[in-house]
């Protein structure tokens, strides 16, 4: 999508501090961090948000996610401490990006609920 930012992250247009890449995924440091660790994982494909992952995009794509949670914890030491994964949906989730993102937090201790 042309003027979608994290679509631009993925092809390299824009730069950013990218911690993770597969073919379909990329994961990289959040601008503007809320906790020590806080990085954004996305599908390389555009889809806006949760709601619309379709069935079989869902099926194929949410592995891929978890290996790269996975991968993505325990180089940076989340694993006994804990963390948080969280994807803001639409405008009352909290969603300011358009573009289908989870937020990997740690690194501190977590409130809830959240704001
Ligand atoms: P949302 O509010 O949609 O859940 O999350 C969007 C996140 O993207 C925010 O935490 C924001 O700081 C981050 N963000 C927005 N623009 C950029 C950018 O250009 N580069 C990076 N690395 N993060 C961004
Ligand atoms: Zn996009």
């Amino acid at each position: 999508m042309d003027d979608c930012i994290f679509c631009k992250i993925a092809q390299k247009e824009l730069s950013s501090e990218v911690v993770y890449e597969t073919n379909e995924v990329i994961a990289f440091r959040d601008v503007a961090p809320v906790a020590p660790t806080h990085i954004l994982l996305i599908p390389k494909k555009h889809i806006q948000s949760l709601s619309q992952l379709e069935k079989n995009d869902r099926a194929d794509l949410m592995p891929k996610m978890y290996d790269a949670i996975d991968e993505l914890v325990k180089k940076e030491g989340l694993n006994e401490k804990g963390y948080r994964v969280v994807s803001n949906t639409g405008k009352e989730g909290g969603q300011t990006v358009n573009h289908l993102h989870f937020h990997l937090l740690g690194g501190r201790s977590m409130q809830w609920p959240p704001g």
